[in-house]
């Protein structure tokens, strides 16, 4: 099947930073973000400069949209609910998007990629709790268990993941066993725990306008 190895790379770089949306091609010199650190199109190099106070919020905004893999209108609803949570709303919203199933499968390494991820949950090779899970936004609780299926231990491409996850390392949230092929929410991750580079305060004022 024909892949188009080109469009998640030109996200990359319209957002100005690796969102690892390519498995292990993200970590290798092939890499477009590394080749061509500016926005792609014609004027790419050229853009630059100041932008306004919107534009840098909706950027973020696209930016986390992106990363995790979500449209907008799920987005938005991720925003409500984190709205309606005790505590700080943009902390919120990023702990829902760490706990969706598809980004949990990527950071216990049965996944290259998120993207990765998803596909698998949707074709059935994961249980949480002894259950078929396949729907990729599932939110993980603490104390839950995701397990490779037992018929879907031999798949290469979760094989694969699991050998080359080292060198992402794994969360201090999750513990992974790898010769059970089982995982496990050991808490939720606070703000201080997700390391990627979000400005989700932009984000808020953005929908709180
Ligand atoms: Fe492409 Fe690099 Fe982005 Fe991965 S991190 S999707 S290889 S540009």
């Amino acid at each position: 099947m024909a892949r188009d190895t080109g469009a998640s790379c030109r996200l990359c770089r319209r957002e100005n930073m690796k969102l690892f949306l390519k498995g292990d091609r993200c970590y290798g010199d092939k890499c477009a973000f590394e080749r061509r650190p500016y926005p792609p199109g014609m004027h790419g190099q050229g853009r630059g400069g100041k932008f306004s106070d919107y534009q840098l919020q909706l950027r973020e905004k696209q930016k986390v949209k992106r990363l995790y893999g979500v449209l907008e209108r799920q987005f938005r609803r991720y925003y409500e609910l984190a709205e309606k949570q005790k505590g700080i709303t943009g902390s919120n919203l990023l702990t829902m998007l760490e706990c969706r199933v598809d980004n949990t499968v990527y950071r216990m390494g049965f996944a290259s990629s998120r993207n990765q991820a998803r596909q698998l949950i949707r074709h059935n090779h994961f249980l949480v709790n002894d259950k078929k899970v396949n729907i990729p936004s599932y939110q993980v609780k603490v104390g839950d268990v995701i397990e490779v299926r037992e018929n879907k231990r031999k798949v290469p491409v979760i094989l694969e993941a699991m050998e080359t996850v080292v060198r992402r390392g794994f969360p201090n949230w999750l513990e992974v066993d790898k010769e059970t092929f089982k995982g496990t929410l050991k808490a939720l991750p606070s703000r201080e725990n997700i390391t990627i580079p979000i400005q989700e305060n932009l984000i808020v004022e953005l929908y709180s306008k």
